[in-house]
């Protein structure tokens, strides 16, 4: 059973066309949005393409992702990756491994690294990305923009990070519903929807060009979620979002709701639509095609570029380790080596009409926006 409303939308083009006129929209009207079928719903699709095309423009950022580790402490119930998966053959990349990705990255003109990982919060691991903070910028002349997603910290880690020169964190809050975060997550210390709301006010305070997201289509989550979800991300004013569909995995506790999911090709239709949405709500952020759209789709992340999205985040972790850091099934090019993806990507980017920024950053506009309002 999918928890959406059950009203019946017989809507004319002309309701969807008055809807996305408007400057500013209501709960109401983004669950209307996200619910439109058939023609409105390509008439979304279309908005989000032109109001991206008419804000950031058609270039598609590359953050060259390093999933340098799937240790993790936490024990979430929908992640493949969760500590109590015993099945899952642990890895720990060497900083070699990890400063060849980077070299990798800067040398084919990447623009910007993201570091992501399973959650550690030791001195050793504050440390240790302390310092390939430093020697990513010292091997790239600075050229490398740093995003980290290594979870929750405390805020002086957050700062002494960015004192190291990363400039971007990405910490999904996952839902915004905090009864359905409970539902996800075990009821402990770890897992405190409060706390890892506070982390995403930390590193706004600090100065990080703050990102988070959700995963759509989950167990227990209705339309009236995902537009609260939206009305967040405005609210918080938030620089860039990275949010795709929940895909269930074998050894999680979620997977026994799996009966209860809303098929799979609606939740990457709703993903696709979430983004649309964002985009006209949030005109000048940066939004990533999430790489678990291309688990569903083989053209799921253009088509994300295409109603919206404007980064990337092509998987530059050695090919050797791709397949242990399995969040969810069908994750893509697991086999493949980082040239082989590059290759395949510029391909992929110009089919969605759009154009690489190769060598540039790409932060986002809003956040430099309002850096200037003070
Ligand atoms: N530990 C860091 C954190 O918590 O932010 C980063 C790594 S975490 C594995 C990255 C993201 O993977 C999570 O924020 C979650 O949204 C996503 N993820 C995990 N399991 C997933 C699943 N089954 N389907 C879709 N996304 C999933």
């Amino acid at each position: 059973m999918w928890y959406f409303y059950s009203t019946n939308l017989s809507m004319t083009m002309g309701n969807i066309s008055s809807i996305l006129e408007q400057s500013s929209f209501s709960h109401s009207d983004l669950e209307q949005l996200l619910q439109y079928e058939g023609d409105e719903k390509l008439l979304l699709f279309r908005k989000g393409g032109d109001v991206k095309e008419m804000f950031v423009g058609n270039k598609v950022y590359f953050r060259g992702l390093i999933e340098f580790s799937n240790v993790c402490d936490k024990d979430c119930y929908y992640c493949g990756i969760r500590r109590s998966n015993l099945s899952v053959r642990r890895y720990n990349l060497t900083d070699s491994e990890i400063l060849d990705a980077a070299r990798f990255a800067d040398e084919n003109k990447f623009g910007s690294v993201v570091l992501q990982s399973g959650e550690n919060s030791s001195q050793t691991f504050a440390d240790r990305i302390g310092n390939l903070i430093t020697q990513i910028k010292q091997l790239s002349n600075g050229r490398l923009g740093i995003t980290l997603s290594v979870g929750e910290q405390t805020e002086l880690v957050y700062r002494r990070w960015f004192e190291a020169g990363a400039h971007r964190y990405l910490l999904r809050i996952e839902t915004t519903n905090p009864l359905l975060y409970r539902k996800i997550h075990p009821n402990d210390r770890l897992h405190n929807f409060s706390n890892r709301l506070d982390c995403l006010h930390s590193l706004k305070a600090i100065g990080y060009q703050t990102g988070t997201g959700v995963m759509i289509g989950l167990p227990f989550q209705t339309v009236s979620d995902l537009a609260n979800d939206l009305l967040f991300f405005q609210q918080f004013g938030i620089d860039m979002v990275g949010m795709g569909p929940y895909i269930e995995h074998s050894e999680t506790p979620l997977y026994a709701f799996r009966h209860e999911l809303l098929p799979i090709q609606e939740r990457f239709d709703l993903s696709l639509k979430m983004i649309a949405v964002l985009r006209i709500l949030m005109k000048d952020i940066n939004i990533a095609a999430a790489t678990a759209l291309q688990a569903i789709d083989p053209l799921g992340r253009e088509k994300g570029i295409k109603v919206g999205a404007n980064i990337i985040m092509p998987n530059i972790t050695p090919g050797l380790y791709r397949n242990d850091y399995s969040l969810y099934e069908n994750k893509p090019c697991v086999d493949e080596e980082p040239a082989q993806c590059k290759g395949c990507l510029d391909a992929r980017i110009a089919l969605a009409n759009g154009e690489i920024g190769y060598g540039e950053w790409g932060d986002s506009i809003h956040f430099v926006n309002s850096k200037k309002k003070g």
